[in-house]
């Protein structure tokens, strides 16, 4: 097989709805700087299409052309799609693709950065929420006319290569895990996570392990969210808490993504599409920016991936080129476009 070091990396995108093409576009022209610069980094971008868009002109969020080309791509950097609530709608694009890859990890680092207020300055921590199982599994009907049920399938399989990925993450960093649950009520699904902590837990015993209750965790994220290194959990939970945590170190226009499965992965932002945003180039493309940092780390490029985190905190530590969430008063929020040409610009001039 060819090595990805000695060939062009194919990269699906997918721009997505509402503000998604604007923080895609504002993240291309930073990868074109860092295979500018950066020894070794050949990408192929293929475009295509998922979503709102695709549910209005073909009928369905993720079309078989769409498939084709994620099947012929190393991996997916994915804008934030609009997702149809009615019941009978088309299934959400993000899920079909997460089963159609079996991408198990959703992978969350939330981290400091520099200029943007958060609740503590040694805030790093990087939430593991497993991606297939949980109430997001879509078993989901009516018994009856007034009534329905969701099912929240736990498998061991399911739980413990979840554990065990996030065991391998606390392993590269500061060695803590912080299993959440809620085993006080779910007496039998947590069961089997809490076995597969335990089992798992003993490939590892370099690693420090503590538990936490989810309603506890939501508390503990907002009074010390410094303390936290790896946190794993559920579907559902890890939906939840992700969305908390970011807001710990500036929210939403920050917090990056990655959904990874044994040989394929996606990168996207954690933020959903805005669509009352979409096409006034205001947003803030810095966790899209910064999921592209993921998706150059898990292909390899990790000289890549550093060059722009460290450009994404200069341009930030320098201050001129926020947008509106994170500018401070008296500060002219910058674009989307201008924030990623802008660190563009600072990885070709390090
Ligand atoms: P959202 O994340 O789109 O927006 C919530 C709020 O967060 C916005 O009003 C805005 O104040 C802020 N925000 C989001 N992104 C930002 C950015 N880049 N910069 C600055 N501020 C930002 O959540 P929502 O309004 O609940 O969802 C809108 C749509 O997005 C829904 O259809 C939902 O299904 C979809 N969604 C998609 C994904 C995905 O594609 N993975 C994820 C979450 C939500």
């Amino acid at each position: 097989m060819t090595s990805r070091k000695s060939r062009k990396v194919r990269i699906a995108v997918i721009p997505g709805d509402g503000i998604g093409p604007e923080v895609i576009h504002a993240t291309l022209p930073v990868l074109d700087a860092v295979q500018d610069v950066a020894t070794g980094v050949k990408l192929e971008y293929v475009f295509t299409e998922a979503g709102l868009t695709c549910v209005q002109k073909y009928g369905t969020s993720l079309p078989e052309e769409t498939k084709q080309i994620l099947r012929e791509a190393d991996c997916c950097l994915k804008g934030p799609v609009t997702t149809p609530e009615e019941p009978g709608s088309p299934k959400s694009a993000v899920v079909q693709i997460r089963t159609m890859f079996d991408l198990y990890a959703n992978v969350r680092p939330i981290k400091v950065l520099p200029r943007v207020p958060a609740l503590h300055p040694n805030i790093d921590m990087v939430m593991v929420r497993e991606n297939m199982e949980g109430l997001y599994a879509g078993i989901e009907f009516m018994t009856g006319n007034d009534a329905a049920v969701a099912i929240r399938l736990i498998t061991k399989r399911g739980c413990e290569r979840i554990v065990r990925f996030a065991f391998n993450q606390a392993v590269e960093r500061r060695k803590q895990l912080t299993y959440v649950h809620k085993g006080n009520v779910l007496k039998i699904t947590e069961g089997i996570f809490k076995d597969a902590v335990a089992k798992v837990g003993q490939e590892f015993p370099e690693v420090h392990l503590d538990e936490v209750r989810v309603d506890a965790m939501a508390m503990w994220l907002i009074r010390q969210p410094e303390v936290y290194d790896v946190i794993v959990t559920t579907n559902l939970f890890g939906d939840i808490l992700s969305d908390e945590a970011a807001q710990t170190v500036g929210g939403l226009g920050v917090a990056p993504g990655a959904n990874i499965g044994d040989d394929y992965a996606m990168f996207e932002p954690v933020h959903g599409s805005a669509p009352s945003y979409a096409g006034k180039d205001q947003v803030n493309p810095i966790a899209t920016i910064l999921s592209s940092k993921l998706m150059l780390d898990w292909l390899g490029f990790k000289e890549a991936g550093d060059l722009v985190e460290q450009a994404v905190e200069d341009v930030l530590k320098e201050g001129q080129f926020m947008t509106f969430d994170l500018a401070p008063e008296g500060v002219t929020p910058a674009k989307c476009s201008e924030v990623g040409k802008r660190i563009a610009r600072q990885i070709r001039d390090a």
